[in-house]
């Protein structure tokens, strides 16, 4: 059976290193929203520019523009045996349009899955404001949690670190502001239709990893 994978969280709650993990594991796409959108605006496409006008102040990009960018990805053909959603939906709007997308989409019934990272938020803006990644092989740093052996340079392909435009600390409140009242609401929207699988997101990479293997076994 299809196996459908979305993920809900606060930001840096660990969800993109898992997420790309989980991918890599099941053999289907991780399909990123930010990543994708971040494309859009190193390429300064239409859609990149009016993208950045919202990522910039924090806010969700308009519903539209993420809608289309994920209806033509999830009709590719890499997709047919499940994938791997990560900010994607983030609002209860975005979530009914998902439903709306997938049974377009399903020829049969997918199993349908939504993994809430559960995780003490104190620390998050700390993991935000000293993130850093490579953009060649896409591994993520962090100078205080994760550091690299070599500061600025990615131990695994020796590319130099970026740090996301924003990651910065005000922009991280607001992005803090946005899910809590966009995205959050969606927790209660999938716990009542009997797909919500609550996730305690507080451990290391590698704990975090086995219980979301497990839920994925279930
Ligand atoms: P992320 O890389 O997931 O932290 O996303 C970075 C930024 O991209 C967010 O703060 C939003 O401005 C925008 N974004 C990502 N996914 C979405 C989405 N599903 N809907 C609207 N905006 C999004």
């Amino acid at each position: 059976m299809k196996l459908e994978l979305i993920f809900l969280g606060p930001p840096a709650c660990g969800k993109g290193t898992q997420t790309d993990k989980l991918a890599k594991h099941l053999g289907f796409p991780h399909i990123d929203t930010g990543s994708l959108l971040r494309v859009e605006i190193a390429k300064a496409t239409p859609d990149g520019l009016v993208a950045k006008s919202f990522i910039d102040k924090g806010q969700l990009v308009p519903p539209e523009l993420v809608g289309n960018i994920i209806r033509n990805r999830l009709s590719e053909d890499d997709c047919k045996n499940g994938y791997v959603l990560d900010g994607y939906p983030r609002s209860l709007a975005q979530a009914e349009m998902l439903e709306k997308i997938n049974s377009n989409i399903d020829k049969e019934k997918a199993n349908f899955k939504a993994i809430y990272f559960d995780i003490n938020t104190e620390l998050l803006i700390e993991r935000i404001v000293n993130r850093q990644s490579c953009p060649k092989c896409g591994e993520i740093y962090n100078k205080k949690f994760k550091p690299t052996k070599v500061e600025n340079v990615c131990d695994k392909c020796n590319s130099e670190l970026k740090t996301r435009a924003d990651d910065t600390e005000e922009i991280a409140r607001a992005r803090f502001e946005t899910y809590f009242r966009e995205t959050a609401p969606l927790i209660e929207f999938y716990e009542k239709k009997g797909v919500l699988y609550k996730m305690n997101a507080n451990g290391s990479i590698d704990e975090v990893w086995n219980k979301l293997i497990q839920i994925i076994n279930k």
